[in-house]
């Protein structure tokens, strides 16, 4: 019996450790997940940049244009200008000539201010693509060491699985489904010590006969938690350190 115990315990160990690579498992497609945001996120940032820069030049052409348009307007007019009879038509022309040429001033001065914007569009969209190019190399990188982490956790599971295997064919039936019964129940170590003549998993006094008994390598569960309570190594009788 006391070798069933044992063999109890032993698998409780591997459990514990397929327990850990089970959890750094699901570690990695977590990581991934967000590195993937982050980039994805980088991307947008960078498409922003792009239709930012896209709509400061097609400000910029048609600011243009407008200029354009009003050069010609003003050739216009001071054409006309020569062509007016009277001094209260000369005036008005002069007028709409005063008027184009203010407005082409205006214009000037909007086509510089959307040079500038254009300039500095152009460095934010450079800068929007080199983060995003280095962290797509970066997240590249750390995405094989993943992988390759994953694989040697992998192989690891598979051989702890088969330690299992071996372990829990030499354990009796009844003992082993309990045993797969009270770690289903998820309440951590189903297999503990007696510390000082207590329960190590919920610190229960144990009559000192059980205790004995215990130590002999009698099968006990603890009434209070329902755990296997065995004789390890470090374990006591009440009164003992
Ligand atoms: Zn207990």
């Amino acid at each position: 019996m006391i070798n069933d115990l044992m063999k109890l315990l032993l698998m409780q160990e591997v459990d514990s450790r397929i327990d850990r690579a089970s959890a750094e498992m699901d570690e990695i497609p977590r990581e991934k997940l967000i590195h993937e945001r982050e980039l994805a996120s980088q991307k947008a940032d960078y498409e922003k940049e792009k239709r930012n820069l896209e709509e400061i030049r097609e400000s910029s052409r048609k600011t243009t244009e407008n200029k354009e348009a009003s050069e010609k307007m003003l050739a216009e007019f001071k054409n006309k200008l020569l062509e007016m009879k009277t001094n209260e038509a000369y005036r008005a022309m002069l007028g709409q000539i005063g008027f184009a040429e203010k407005k082409i001033g205006d214009l000037d001065i909007q086509i510089i201010e959307k040079m500038y914007e254009e300039e500095q569009g152009e460095k934010d969209l450079e800068e929007a693509m080199k983060i995003w190019e280095r962290n797509t190399k970066r997240a590249g990188k750390r995405q094989e060491i993943l992988d390759g982490q994953f694989e040697v956790l992998k192989e690891n599971m598979e051989e702890l699985m088969t330690e299992r295997e071996e372990i829990a064919s030499g354990i009796g039936k009844r003992l082993l489904d309990k045993y797969e019964q009270l770690r289903a129940a998820g309440r951590g170590l189903v297999v503990v010590g007696l510390q000082k003549g207590a329960c190590g998993g919920c610190l229960t006094n144990i009559p000192p006969q059980t205790a004995v008994e215990i130590s002999q390598g009698e099968t006990f569960i603890c009434p209070i938690c329902g755990r296997f309570v065995v004789w390890k190594d470090d374990s006591s009788m009440a009164g003992e350190k």
